[in-house]
């Protein structure tokens, strides 16, 4: 088994990310679902409804008990959220530890524009799920956000 290249599908959220509608009051993100390195899904932000995220999107596509899912790694251009503004729906943390992912790959972390403390990854990890991040790919990712206040 050769090591998964995390870089080649990055790149390839980062261009569902560049397919978002923008909006003034949300980030712009992509994501993948990859199995024994093969696509399996892809969403990005508001892509079948004004308030869905890329991950949800995603993992919508999916049967929950797809068995590809337990080994299956999400690609993320931005750190999946804790809390979402519209309750009714699971944050993509929750999602994501409810389909049983194990890996999350990210490029970059929330910022405070939105929501105070985004903990996305911390709780990821405090349930067993492998979080990478890659800085490296931050600003190709961030490329298209860059209307919104990201300090
Ligand atoms: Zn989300």
């Amino acid at each position: 088994m050769t090591a998964p290249d995390h870089h080649h599908w990055m790149t390839r959220a980062i261009e569902l990310a560049e397919q978002c509608p923008v909006v003034e009051g949300a980030f712009s993100v992509g994501a993948v679902i990859v199995a024994d390195d093969q696509e399996i899904a892809t969403g990005y932000s508001r892509e079948t409804d004004p308030k869905v995220h890329a991950e949800e999107s995603a993992l919508d596509k999916l049967d929950p008990a797809d068995p590809r899912l337990k080994a299956a790694t999400i690609y993320s251009t931005l750190e999946p959220c804790s809390e979402r503004a519209t309750k009714t729906r699971m944050p993509c943390t929750d999602r994501i530890l409810a389909a049983g992912i194990s890996r999350v790959v990210i490029a970059w972390r929330e910022p405070s524009t939105f929501v105070e403390d985004c903990i996305g990854v911390e709780k990821l990890k405090e349930n067993g799920v492998e979080v990478i991040e890659l800085p490296e790919l931050a600003d190709a990712a961030m490329a298209m956000n860059r209307h919104l206040d990201l300090s």
